[in-house]
């Protein structure tokens, strides 16, 4: 019985995680259209009600720190009355850099949940690990890869058609410059 009861809560709890994953997934998928890396974020109250979303908006904003996860701790913030979070998780399709680890170790967020692992600068599992660094003195939990690999096919697939569309441009600029490129 005790084992039936914990297996169906696991159950739920997963469920629930790729629910929101979804979403953080079409919020990413808004921001790559707009020619940004598509990152989804968003944060869910102790209700599991949701609080706050956000979408990576560094290119819109010229801003360096706006990142999805950001985004939404601000909006959480706001829509809270309060930057104290813990309760409340924040799911997010990539893994957190070193800035937006920071940031939710400073909104004492309840926990993590995010989809791919980035290899090159994740901050909470992969190449740094804040939320266990020394000096940090709030602590989360962190549940990793949930939708992992859509989240991942999502960054994978912006950034082939990216340089497939840089190529394109390439060779409109050569025949713009040099008319000897023309057909
Ligand atoms: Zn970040």
């Amino acid at each position: 019985m005790v084992n039936g009861h914990h297996h169906s809560r696991n159950q739920q709890l997963s469920t629930s995680h790729s629910h929101w994953m979804r979403r953080c997934i079409v919020l990413a998928e808004s921001a790559g259209q707009q020619g940004e890396v598509p990152v989804g974020a968003l944060i869910v109250d102790s209700k599991g009600q949701l609080l706050a979303e956000g979408e990576n908006r560094r290119e819109r904003d010229c801003d360096p720190t706006a990142h999805a996860e950001i985004i939404a701790l601000r909006a959480a913030g706001s829509a809270l009355g309060s930057w104290h979070l813990d309760h409340c998780i924040l799911y997010v399709t990539l893994e957190p850099c070193i800035m937006c680890a920071g940031a939710l170790v400073l909104s004492r967020i309840g926990q993590v949940v995010y989809g791919t692992d980035d290899p090159k600068t994740g901050a909470v599992h992969t190449v740094l690990n804040i939320p266990n660094g020394l000096g940090v003195y709030h602590r989360f939990p962190v549940v990793r890869g949930v939708l992992a690999k859509e989240c991942k096919q999502q960054l994978h697939q912006w950034f082939v058609q990216r340089r497939k569309e840089k190529k394109t441009s390439g060779i409109l600029k050569s025949i713009e410059t040099d008319p000897s490129a023309r057909g």
